[in-house]
């Protein structure tokens, strides 16, 4: 007996569906960018339950024939390429006419549309690809998409989605992508009955601005305009000016109006910024690429945002000199006023940072030996080898390795093999010295410890703010003026989901009108921190994890308060201090790394430093 048959249709596109419609989100993204190829000037996305009973895309465009709006729901049935030739010259959204026929296959989709020259629109009920009501109907011109109760017939794929709040956060993610890039089009995102986002036309800077405008104004104001125009390529967009750098920051590339993600060209953007950065603070950037469809790759998978170039070193040339060119223009080496004292790494050239501690001097040449007076200038030590001497003896011995531990505070000088440390470790008597304002040295019995004071007290303060978290034992102190938080639509879902978390730390926060929180207390552990920065900083965080489980929530939380509000490198410490620290440090759990991973304390054992000699 044969065995081999062909599927039927509606499995067959169940099974592609799998591929192109993995939640509410590729939903959205295939159901607008069909309305944008439709020429649409109004948008707008209906959502009840983050998309999983209803969402509905209704727009202003071209809309259907009868027969048409049959065909769109057959796979690979497409308005947009003929013949394979087509593909190298695309400047439509879509092309491969398999959305709507894998949307169908896993939902129940209801349609209406009716284009400028007839009279009656169609009305068009499919559920999981089976038509059950094709009829005429009244309705405006365009076309109004209805899918509900998506994977209704597909429970794996149902329960493989995430909390509302997190597909909503999806949603919205998928939302900024193609509102970025069509701000000539009017754009409504309404989410249970209540309106998220509303859009007017305008320019790409006015879009962004009403996208990420909200509680963030420097952030606009500190944008520059980006515009090169070459043979290969156009780049034209926006990039923020470094002082306006932070770990909030927003970062998107478009290609002939298409969002994508793209590693090495994000690499030219930050040399570009090379040196202008500290730590982990990242530019924000909205570069818009127009290019030649047939030098980059268009059989783009509909799920896949990495687009490839033909030539990607010659564009990532480009976009780098635009970039610096840019940021150049705004006389940026001039030291870096940063108004917080997180976590600042090294910069390359040797420069004054302003912390709220001390005004430190980094100067990685800095060498502790060369100022011993003995070996110094040369002429009064009237050695055989002359002057020279001192600075060949200083390159030769213990400085190189002081200057790459001061240098590379990454990479520990000696790694011990036992693990053990506790404060049983520290010799009796032997007292911590403080380095540079950045590192504790503190003797112990298995060699010199060297500590990284802003690291060590990132880890006691994880510890310290998750305990406040579990036994909602914060401690408040009340602010005098309440602050009030602006934030968007998906950072106000996010923040609706650990207010409860932020309260057992100590804060005293509470939603306030639509688009903002109001903040009355603080954590006494904030000390001086600006409250909106550190919870902006919380918000960002959490959106880079994507976190969702209640642990990495406070996980994540802990790990960005703890970061603020550690001392700073460059506070001086009393000896005091120093012992307190390397005592609460050496208690905790894990200590040696911080909870990201960072390395705390680097040991220089008694043998190391006896073969040195
Ligand atoms: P593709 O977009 O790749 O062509 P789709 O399955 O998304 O494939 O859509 C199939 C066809 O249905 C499109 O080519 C287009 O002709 C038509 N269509 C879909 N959505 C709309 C819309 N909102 N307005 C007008 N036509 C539409
Ligand atoms: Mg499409």
């Amino acid at each position: 007996m044969d065995i081999i048959h062909l599927l039927p249709d509606s499995v067959a596109n169940q099974i592609a569906a799998g591929e192109v419609i993995q939640r509410p989100a590729s939903c959205l993204k295939e159901l607008v960018e069909n309305s944008l190829d439709a020429g649409a000037t109004r948008i707008s996305v209906i959502v009840r339950d983050a998309g999983r009973t209803l969402l509905q895309v209704i727009d202003d465009g071209t809309g259907m024939s009868e027969t048409d709006a049959r065909m769109a729901f057959e796979r690979h049935a497409t308005s947009k390429i003929r013949e394979a030739q087509d593909l190298f010259s695309l400047r439509t959204m879509g092309f491969r006419g398999e959305a709507l026929a894998s949307i169908c296959a896993v939902a129940q989709v209801e349609v209406q549309t009716r284009r400028e020259e007839d009279e009656m629109g169609t009305l068009l009920e499919i559920h999981g690809s089976d038509v059950v009501r094709q009829e005429p109907c009244q309705c405006p011109k365009g076309t109004n998409f209805r899918v509900k109760n998506l994977f209704y017939n597909v429970p794996a794929r149902r329960k493989f989605l995430k909390t509302d709040q997190t597909e909503l956060r999806n949603l919205l993610t998928e939302f900024y992508h193609i509102v970025l890039v069509y701000p000539k089009v009017q754009f409504t995102f309404v989410s249970n009955d209540e309106i998220l986002m509303e859009l007017p036309a305008g320019t790409e800077k006015q879009r962004i601005e009403q996208v990420f405008g909200k509680g963030n104004k420097q952030f606009t104001g500190g944008l520059v305009d980006v515009k090169t125009d070459t043979d290969l390529v156009s780049i034209r967009g926006f990039v923020g000016k470094p002082e306006t750098s932070g770990k909030n920051a927003q970062q998107y590339f478009f290609v002939n109006g298409r969002y994508m993600r793209h590693p090495y060209f994000h690499k030219a953007i930050m040399t570009a910024y090379a040196g202008m950065l500290p730590g982990d603070y990242n530019p924000s950037y909205f570069i818009y690429f127009d290019i030649d469809p047939q030098t980059i790759d268009v059989n783009i998978h509909p799920t896949k945002t990495e687009i490839k170039f033909a030539d990607e070193q010659a564009v990532f040339q480009i976009l780098m000199a635009a970039v610096r060119e840019s940021i150049g223009k705004f006389n940026v080496m001039a030291p870096i006023d940063f108004d917080r004292s997180g976590e600042i790494e090294m910069p390359v050239v040797s420069s004054t940072i302003k912390t709220n501690g001390p005004q430190v001097v980094f100067d990685p040449t800095y060498n502790p030996f060369k100022k011993q007076p003995s070996y110094g200038g040369g002429s009064g030590y009237g050695g055989v080898s002359g002057g020279g001497q001192s600075a060949s003896y200083a390159s030769r011995t213990a400085p190189r390795n002081w200057q790459q531990l001061y240098a590379q505070p990454e990479e520990p000088v000696v790694q011990t093999k036992t693990d053990i440390l506790d404060d049983m470790s520290l010799l009796e008597g032997a007292e911590p010295y403080q380095y540079a304002g950045k590192y504790i040295l503190q003797p112990s019995r298995m060699g010199l410890m060297f500590i990284n004071q802003h690291r060590a007290h990132v880890c006691v303060q994880y510890y310290t703010i998750l305990e406040q978290i579990r036994d909602r034992k914060g401690v408040r102190q009340q602010l005098l003026f309440p602050e009030v938080l602006d934030l968007n639509a998906a950072d106000m879902t996010l923040m609706s989901s650990i207010v409860e978390d932020l309260q057992a730390i100590g804060f005293d926060i509470e939603q306030f009108g639509k688009n903002s929180y109001s903040i009355h207390a603080v954590p006494a552990l904030l000390g001086q921190q600006n409250v909106l920065v550190v919870l902006q900083n919380i918000l960002h965080a959490l959106r880079e994890t994507g976190a969702s489980a209640r642990e990495t929530y406070e996980h994540t939380i802990a790990l960005s308060l703890a970061k603020d509000t550690a001392i700073a490198y460059g506070k001086s410490l009393t000896r005091e201090e120093q012992c307190d620290l390397v005592k609460r440090l050496l208690s905790l759990p894990v200590y040696r790394q911080t909870p990201d991973g960072k390395t705390v304390i680097s040991m220089l054992s008694d043998d190391e430093i006896s073969k040195r000699f």
